[in-house]
């Protein structure tokens, strides 16, 4: 395939300890010998790193001093020639040595269009393609393992081998449509299509358990003012051993932290940052919490266990009727002593949808690891957590989706199979699993879709 030479810087903005621009393409190494010049002469091999001096290549003067990494066609990440400098990492000679690659005549990259050039060049397969996008964006050391695999072609792996037997198939019963006359040996394909059903069908298993780890959930936390949510937001936020990332929430009215909890990553939406206004509806924390739950998959409603449950905090219960949600009892250490049982409040509150009831005190730490894994319980919907080691699940809802077409596909073919169906009905059958599988690996997919997925890459990938 006669493609074009690409570059674009790799690292972030910014500054940096190294700031590295990679360019790839039939030119790359005849444009980089017009701008690098080595301290000792030579060749530029394969795997060698070459050090010197980045120059702009029509005044002649020095950019920075830097290293350049050459990778010859086959063996690079895009299978084309690929070579890659090593700057000092400040805006300027990353921006400068980009430069006197586009002066030299290289083409500035789309987003991911490097991922992209190894996928069309086949050095990976699609799923491989997203998956380093998942490398990329992982929040949690599950996120990071499921995407690692991905990476490593196992899906992928699975899928063509499953297509490699429905292609024979097919082969097969258009053989014996197409031409009825030759003679062919009848084959029994039920054993074959029964056992491509029970890969699909074990893939599909892992996926709601992947999707999770993978995607996290978002968590509302609403309560009254004073029940100890920026407390209890703080308390969950410490257990998180990885990275936390506040953003602001998507209305005025929340903010929003990603916690690790056991794996998962969870947003939290708060509306305990926010100090309360005059207004009594304000005060009440009522249209806060509708902000905050507008945005969430799941509640976390906060009682305060010192003292009586309030008209508000039922209030504010109702709010969070639709939405699967936790009680949480919190202030647990100054219990009220005419207090009911937790258990009476969460049968008063008649909720339809509330999924456990946890007492907490933040204060002391008391309920705090059982409020995690209930609220990972829930999330996972009755799936087991993710054992140590595991990470061959399906975790990208593109990839779930075509799987559950294919399903719906291989069914019908055996069972029409199993009922002698006419064969021609079961080569439709066939032609269409093969395509939904196809949608995962990359074979059966348009511009239009890839031009989607690849344009959430970051430009330099
Ligand atoms: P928010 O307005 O709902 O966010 O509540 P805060 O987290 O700001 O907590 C209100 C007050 O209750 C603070 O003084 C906290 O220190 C206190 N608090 C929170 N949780 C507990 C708890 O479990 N026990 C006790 N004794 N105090 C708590």
């Amino acid at each position: 395939m006669e493609q074009d030479t690409i570059v674009a810087i790799a690292t972030p903005p910014g500054e940096g300890g190294l700031g590295v621009v990679r360019m790839s393409g039939p030119e790359a190494i005849a444009f980089a010998s017009r701008l690098f010049r080595p301290v000792r002469p030579g060749p530029l091999r394969s795997y060698r790193l070459r050090y010197g001096h980045v120059v702009d290549p029509t005044s002649g003067l020095v950019i920075d001093e830097a290293l350049l990494a050459v990778m010859r066609a086959p063996q690079s990440f895009t299978r084309e020639d690929v070579v890659e400098f090593s700057c000092h990492g400040g805006p300027l000679p990353v921006q400068q040595t980009l430069q006197a690659c586009l002066d030299a005549g290289a083409r500035l990259a789309r987003p991911g269009e490097f991922t992209l050039r190894a996928f069309l060049n086949g050095r990976i397969d699609l799923s491989q393609a997203e998956a380093t996008l998942d490398v990329i964006r992982a929040q949690t050391d599950a996120g990071l393992a499921l995407a690692q695999a991905q990476l490593g072609g196992w899906l992928a792996r699975e899928v063509r081998a499953v297509r490699a037997v429905l292609l024979e198939l097919l082969a097969y019963v258009t053989v014996i449509v197409d031409f009825p006359e030759d003679e062919v040996e009848p084959q029994d394909i039920g054993p074959r299509l029964r056992t491509s059903l029970q890969t699909v069908t074990s893939l599909l298993e892992g996926a709601p358990q992947g999707l999770v780890y993978r995607h996290g959930a978002r968590v509302a936390i609403v309560g009254q003012p004073n029940v100890g949510k920026s407390s209890l937001l703080n308390a969950l936020l410490r257990s998180d051993r990885a990275i936390v990332t506040p953003v602001p929430g998507t209305t005025r009215d929340t903010l929003e932290e990603t916690a690790n909890l056991n794996g998962i990553p969870v947003v939290l939406i708060d509306t305990a940052g926010i100090h309360a206004s005059n207004d009594l509806v304000e005060r009440l924390g009522i249209e806060r919490s509708r902000a905050a739950l507008a945005q969430a998959d799941l509640a976390l409603l906060v009682f305060d266990a010192s003292r009586p449950v309030e008209d508000e905090d039922l209030m504010i219960a109702r709010l969070t009727a639709d939405k699967p949600t936790l009680l949480v009892w919190n202030k647990l250490d100054q219990q009220h002593p005419a207090a009911p049982s937790l258990a009476s409040i969460a049968a008063h509150l008649e909720h339809p949808r509330l999924a456990a009831t946890v007492a907490t005190s933040v204060a002391t730490g008391e309920g705090l690891e059982t409020l995690v894994q209930s609220l990972v319980q829930v999330l996972l919907g009755g799936h087991a957590p993710l054992a140590a080691g595991e990470a061959r699940l399906v975790s990208n809802p593109r990839h779930h989706d075509a799987l559950r077409r294919a399903y719906e596909y291989l069914a019908a073919a055996l069972a029409g199979w199993d009922a002698n169906d006419p064969t021609d009905l079961l080569g439709g059958d066939l032609l269409a699993a093969l395509n939904a599988l196809g949608e995962i690996t990359g074979e059966s997919v348009g511009d239009d879709l890839l031009d989607l997925i690849f344009s959430q890459f970051c430009i330099g990938k």
